[in-house]
């Protein structure tokens, strides 16, 4: 037999199914509500414009292709950091980060550097969480634990139930929390909850990993992180994971950002080498296009204004979408209380399935909705077919 012969067959991807369905549907009026990608009112993915000003920038500024660091670009990193962790903990030594490809190569590197630090550590992940979660942190040898998180029937967070979990939690294991505008299900902790998390990190000794993902696409690029950095300032360790995909638009540049909070700079820095070490093993130094563009933009006052403009006109449509959603369909009241790009809706496996036989109205199989894939014109239609469905 040959090699490959010996491998099990994959099932095919959820997502990559239903993108396929989508674009053999002849149907007119489709309604994608699936990838987790942002569109505007035409239904459009368009590249911002402060990114396509400072492409031009870079492609005439740029003098070399040659390597830049297996850290990224530091400049880079330095320029996002205040957006991330506010401008204290940017100037704080005991912060210390590199840049990664994508939000999902910092979670990677994350869980690599968790597992060398503490062969025994386990992750705690509330269900349900972002479906590649829960590979990035097995692949890197870590045991995930589920506690519970949010109740798809009653679109509420189970707050009580999870911190009875995490009560059982072990000193040295991690805590995987969403900054903001949680996918899949939108839905976020209140500030109290927030610091009885963080109270819970510092008592018990786990890590917290924050993954910041959709930073500026909920309540702003501030309030946004404002929880995220409040419990920073509580605990002595912590990981943050930061995307460049969503809040640049930088989807397929694969640009993000890993900090690592040290409880001194010199462990900081070591944790950054541990990380700068498995990231040479692994794609040797990050892509760097991403990283000069978001580098230019961050650089130039005019370009900084146009991205927050555009990230505000952005925000502004998710929201309006919600509103008009919750108005539409009274059973879906939470989601104008949600932020972010994504509802889980109370549907069925069968209602979605339906959804996307009859009405050609495509989300996820677990009921995942993108906000970002309605529009004022596809709202009504989406709406009154899925009333039916919701008891
Ligand atoms: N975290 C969460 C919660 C996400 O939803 C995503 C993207 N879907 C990421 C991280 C990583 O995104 P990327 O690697 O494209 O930056």
């Amino acid at each position: 037999t040959r090699l490959f012969d010996a491998l099990d067959d994959q099932p095919l991807d959820a997502m990559l199914t239903l993108l396929r369905q989508l674009r053999s549907d002849p149907r007119d009026g489709k309604i994608d509500l699936g990838i987790g990608v942002y569109g505007d009112e035409k239904g459009r993915t368009p590249v911002m414009q402060a990114v396509r000003q400072a492409e031009r920038i870079v492609a005439e500024a740029q003098t070399t292709k040659a390597y830049v660091a297996a850290e990224g670009d530091a400049r880079f990193v330095s320029l996002l950091a205040p957006i991330v962790l506010g401008a204290a903990r940017a100037a704080d030594d005991r912060y210390c980060g590199m840049q990664t490809p994508g939000g999902t190569g910092a979670l990677r590197l994350a869980a690599e550097l968790i597992a060398r630090a503490n062969p025994d550590a386990r992750i705690w992940v509330g269900t349900p969480s972002w479906v590649n979660h829960y590979g990035l942190m097995r692949s890197a040898g870590l045991t995930v634990l589920e506690h519970p998180f949010f109740d798809q029937a009653t679109q509420t967070i189970l707050f009580d139930e999870m911190m009875s979990a995490l009560e059982t939690a072990r000193t040295g294991d991690v805590l995987l929390l969403h900054a903001c505008c949680h996918n899949p299900t939108g839905a976020g902790f209140t500030t109290d909850q927030w610091r009885a998390i963080a109270d819970l990190c510092a008592r018990k000794g786990l890590l917290p990993l924050v993954d910041i993902a959709y930073q500026g696409l909920g309540h702003g690029l501030e309030e946004d992180a404002a929880n995220m950095r409040a419990l920073l300032d509580i605990v002595p360790e912590a990981l943050i994971t930061a995307s460049c995909s969503k809040n640049f638009g930088l989807y397929r540049e694969r640009l993000g950002a890993l900090w690592i909070r040290g409880s001194h700079a010199q462990a900081a820095l070591r944790a950054r080498a541990t990380c700068m070490k498995v990231g040479r093993s692994m794609w040797s130094m990050p892509p760097d296009h991403g990283a000069s563009v978001v580098r230019t933009i961050l650089e130039s006052p005019e370009l900084t204004a146009s991205w927050q403009a555009e990230l505000t006109t952005m925000r502004a449509r998710l929201n309006a979408m919600r509103a008009e959603l919750a108005r539409a369909v009274p059973q879906l009241a939470s989601v104008a209380q949600q932020t972010g790009m994504f509802a889980l809706l109370p549907l069925s496996r069968e209602a979605v399935t339906e959804l996307r036989v009859r009405d050609g109205i495509y989300m996820i199989e677990n009921g995942r909705m993108n906000i970002a894939g309605l529009t004022s014109e596809n709202l009504p239609r989406f709406a009154a077919a899925l009333a039916p469905s919701l008891s």
